[in-house]
């Protein structure tokens, strides 16, 4: 390709809403273009790094066993009420309709278009396993689209969908499409992580993994242990049980007793202003959701875990309930809610039911109890793993190593659906005894746009993008320094022509531009080695320029040919 007629403006200065290093550099390197908040347009310089990773996930996804198909974004919205996920799906369901008033969405995903493909395709166990998959648009109405491709309104997704007669069948496909990730994001250039997950939206029964790449702009936090394989995204990583079982012998405790607190509605106060620690403390946090309002406890210094709390109690989603309906459940304002005498349901962390006695609000404006005994003064019928885990807490699987920290992006995801879309949709086959069951099913994302736009967060300096060869728009870079050099014009044109022969994707920087212009532009769209064509040409030599390593070599032209076609750089 011959950079004058290349469509790719580089831009001296990102826009000021392009907040993350990617957004800025596939800006400002000729990549992408913005058509409103969170839709882009993919320039042909970023429809190459697109291609080239769809390429990667074809083949790891054929290799695997899946086949390859396309569905539409258009579907009908009687399909998502059938499975239940059209009110779940909430205001991120992109919903339009047509003519007659029929109700469509613009697909998120595509489980119940594929479930009801498969009732009428498959009906015997003879035609499973089967796995399919697509590489297509998918919709989202973000509520805060942001970061370029990182959270988009459109983006572009893999998607695959696993049916098998048994959860055995499930298993065995869910780790060849493990391994598939793998393989893919290795062969992306990518420092990620499989991590537990939590299942959200998409639900399902069993297991879920999580693949994270590792950046500082991640909206994930990952919980990695320091000594055993576990990492386990925050949302549901669980509390180590260690030193939380306690023998209490209740009849040696004092009665729980009142005192003023005039003022007093937060831990930090009780900590700051009469000096309570804040593990003395049972925080009593009035939720509402699933049709219900009820009360989750905490030790003052942790915090309750919303993920934990929703899959405990089966709901889509919950939240703190509002001042109105505290004072209308709890007869006070929050601040002086506790649990004695509350009559809503209880969750309480093991960490509170572990706990001798403690401080609470005591359900009374400007007061608190003492000596409030967990499982005298209230009851203990629902306790489970309700907090979110801890930095430097112990890890839940080994129980010896320290529990970290890292920031990561989500670029894939895995599930083990079950039969949560087979069954509403009625997705049945016949088994060998000529029973009807549901199929199993699993369900594997990809963000290629996602994933295109987390390489670049990974892969960048002060100058620009650094591709990986496998990504990169094209392999080589020719910088000719003057297009009036007829010299250099020949041997631009030569060197050109024959790495093109040779099936070398290269660009040639044929545009009448100072030298200085030329190598800032190569530097910020990031091809893996610029041949710079200038007055040593005259002499058979040319500079060779590894864009990862910033090294310089002025070498033979030939020199530069083999280095390239033998594949020593990027
Ligand atoms: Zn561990």
């Amino acid at each position: 390709m011959r950079q004058s007629n290349l469509l790719a403006t580089t831009l001296r200065e990102a826009p000021a809403e392009a907040e993350t290093v990617n957004h800025q550099l596939l800006l400002r390197a000729g990549y992408i273009r913005q058509l409103a908040a969170g839709i882009y347009t993919y320039l042909p310089l970023g429809r190459r790094v697109l291609r080239k990773i769809e390429a990667i996930v074809r083949e790891e996804m054929d290799a695997a066993g899946a086949q390859e198909m396309l569905m539409p974004s258009m579907q009908p919205a009687e399909l998502w009420k059938a499975s239940e996920r059209y009110e779940v799906y909430g205001k991120e369901l992109m919903k339009l309709n047509d003519r007659h008033d029929r109700e469509f969405v613009l697909g998120p995903t595509h489980e119940e278009v594929i479930t009801s493909l498969m009732r009428g395709e498959v009906s015997s166990y003879r035609k499973l396993p089967v796995t399919v998959y697509q590489i297509g648009t998918k919709f989202r109405d973000e509520r805060r689209p942001r970061s370029g491709l990182m959270r988009g309104r459109e983006f572009l997704m893999k998607d695959a969908y696993s049916f098998d007669t048994g959860w055995e069948g499930l298993d065995d496909t869910y780790s060849r499409m493990y391994k598939a990730y793998q393989r893919i994001f290795e062969r992306c250039g990518l420092v990620y992580r499989a991590v537990q997950a939590d299942a959200g939206a998409i639900g399902g029964e069993g297991e879920t993994h999580e693949f994270m790449a590792i950046s500082g702009i991640g909206e994930d936090t990952i919980a990695v242990c320091s000594a055993c394989d576990y990492a386990a995204n925050l949302e549901q990583a669980e509390v180590h049980t260690g030193a939380e079982a306690v023998q209490r012998n209740v009849s040696n405790l004092p009665a729980a007793e009142k005192f003023h607190t005039p003022g007093i509605r937060t831990v930090e106060q009780l900590e700051q202003e009469l000096r309570i620690a804040p593990e003395q403390v049972i925080k009593t946090l009035i939720y509402q959701g699933g049709g219900q309002v009820f009360a989750v406890l905490v030790r003052g210094d942790h915090e309750v875990n919303e993920v934990k709390v929703r899959n405990y109690i089966g709901a889509s989603e919950i939240a703190l309930a509002d001042s109105g309906t505290v004072r209308a459940a709890a007869s006070v304002e929050s601040g002086f809610v506790g649990p004695v005498g509350l009559s809503l349901t209880l969750l309480a962390d093991r960490a509170v039911a572990a706990m001798t006695s403690g401080i609470t609000g005591a359900g009374e404006r400007d007061f608190h109890l003492r000596d409030v005994v967990p499982g005298r003064d209230f009851t203990l019928e629902h306790v489970a793993d309700f907090r979110t885990a801890e930095e430097g807490g112990t890890c839940p699987v080994c129980g010896e190593g320290v529990l970290h920290f890292e920031q990561g992006i989500e670029i894939g995801h895995i599930f083990k659906l079950g039969t949560k879309y087979s069954e509403k949709l009625g997705a049945t086959v016949l088994d060998a005894a000529g029973q009807s069951n549901p199929v199993i099913m699993g369900c594997y994302g990809i963000g290629i746009s996602r994933l295109m736009a987390a390489v670049a967060e990974q892969n960048s300096d002060g100058q620009g993008l650094i591709w990986p060869a496998a990504l990169a728009p094209y392999r080589v870079h020719i910088l000719q320094m003057s297009v009036q050099d007829e010299v250099q014009t020949a041997a631009a044109e030569a060197l050109y022509e024959q790495l093109s022969k040779l099936g070398v994707e290269t660009l040639l920087d044929d545009r009448d531009e100072r030298a200085g212009v030329k190598f800032k532009d190569s530097a910020l769209m990031g091809i893996p080695v610029a041949i710079v064509v200038g007055k040593a040409a005259a002499g058979g030599k040319v500079e060779y320029l590894d864009r990862r390593s910033d090294s310089k070599e002025v070498i033979d032209i030939t020199e530069a040919v083999s280095r390239v076609t033998s594949g020593q750089n990027g």
